[in-house]
């Protein structure tokens, strides 16, 4: 299959675009979260065609993307008063809600589920391709099954060249993870994937709110609600260790930096080639020939907007054993160490 790329700005991307999604094509398209792959999420054979160029697992469902408010009300078939409250504070914006679904959604766009995800981005660009196409877009992260989210159309590029019918660029996103999901199918909202919008944030509007246990501290006997947080993902194909001061977590301390240092050369006596993940503070105590910086500062958007980049360009220069700092400061903080555990395999030393 010929995958054509288009920048936004040229005059016919979005007609071309509509028009492949209207007749159950694929499209990659820049939201502010990551790069989207989307189909039409009403038409079965479509969310197929998804999985299949994802090499996604049939069980893990994609969520329902749309343009307005008002359209929820097609697609779910309760709005709680506690959506109501979500949906006016947070969208357009990178919040995914739970909502039992109408019959009108297939379950194969569902991965089986009596529920659908639903977001209404904020991507002038996304909003543009769900109104002019007049399709509800069922779209995952435009990544193949277990690599890095895309957080430029290079990226989605490099995974989905040839599977999927285009490419929308509409440059880098600007939040770099993916959204914050939360349930409201029950008594009280929970929170499946950590994002952008925290447990503060929701609790401001909604009142208590928990986070699903399987998500943060991995335990085979719990079960993630969100089906996609069961699977490896983001991961690098070097091995990836996370290095964290069991005292002061939030810091890099010197113990952090001198196991980092330690390692680099432990690695380098065994002709491994060592990558380290830092910020541009910081650069300067390693002695690493590879430093990949996530961003000037270890502030929570700038860590979030570098992170999946950081993680591909491992793969670029053939890392093989990777060393990362600990990003669990500040409020984005569980959001990134959620991604950065699953692309380390969980693997951590604490000093
Ligand atoms: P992605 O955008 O690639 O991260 O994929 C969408 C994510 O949304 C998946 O990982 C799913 O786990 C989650 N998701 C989608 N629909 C549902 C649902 N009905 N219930 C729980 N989680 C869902
Ligand atoms: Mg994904």
């Amino acid at each position: 299959m010929n995958t054509i790329i288009k920048k936004t700005t040229e005059n016919d991307a979005f007609q071309v675009a509509s028009e492949i999604l209207q007749k159950g094509g694929l499209v990659a398209f820049p939201t502010e979260t990551v790069y989207g792959l989307g189909g039409n999420a009403l038409d079965p054979s479509a969310s197929e065609r998804i999985y299949k160029a994802k090499g996604r697992p049939s069980d893990n469902p994609l969520i329902v993307h749309i343009a307005d408010k008002a359209d929820v009300a097609q697609l779910a078939a309760e709005i709680p008063p506690i959506a109501e409250r979500l949906m006016d504070r947070f969208w357009p914006g990178p919040m995914t809600i739970i909502f039992k679904k109408k019959d009108i959604v297939p379950k194969e766009t569902t991965g089986g589920l009596d529920t659908v995800a639903i977001r209404m981005p904020s991507h002038p660009d996304a909003a543009r391709l769900i109104r002019e196409s007049g399709v509800y877009i069922a779209a995952p992260s435009a990544n193949a099954s277990g690599r890095p989210s895309p957080s430029t159309a290079a990226h989605v590029a490099e995974d989905l060249t040839g599977r999927i019918d285009m490419i929308l660029d509409g440059g880098p996103v600007d939040i770099g993870i993916e959204s914050s999901i939360i349930d409201v199918t029950g008594e009280v909202p929970v929170i499946l994937r950590p994002g952008f919008i925290t447990k503060k944030d929701f609790e401001e509007i909604v009142g208590k709110v928990t986070i699903d246990p399987a998500i943060m501290k991995p335990d085979p006997n719990l079960r993630p609600k969100a089906p996609g947080m069961k699977y490896t993902h983001y991961a690098p194909k070097g091995s990836l260790t996370i290095i964290e001061d069991e005292l002061s977590p939030q810091l890099v301390t010197g113990n952090v930096i001198s196991t980092i240092n330690r390692l680099i050369t432990d690695a380098a006596a065994e002709g491994k080639k060592a990558a380290v993940l830092t910020t541009a503070e910081n650069r300067r105590h390693y002695h690493a020939e590879n430093i990949i910086l996530l961003g000037e500062t270890a502030s929570g958007e700038e860590v979030a907007k570098h992170l999946y980049s950081a993680l591909r360009e491992c793969d670029e220069i053939g890392a093989e054993v990777i060393y990362s700092e600990s990003f669990s400061r500040g409020e984005l903080g569980g959001a990134i160490m959620n991604r950065l555990l699953k692309a380390a395999g969980q693997k951590v030393i604490f000093v």
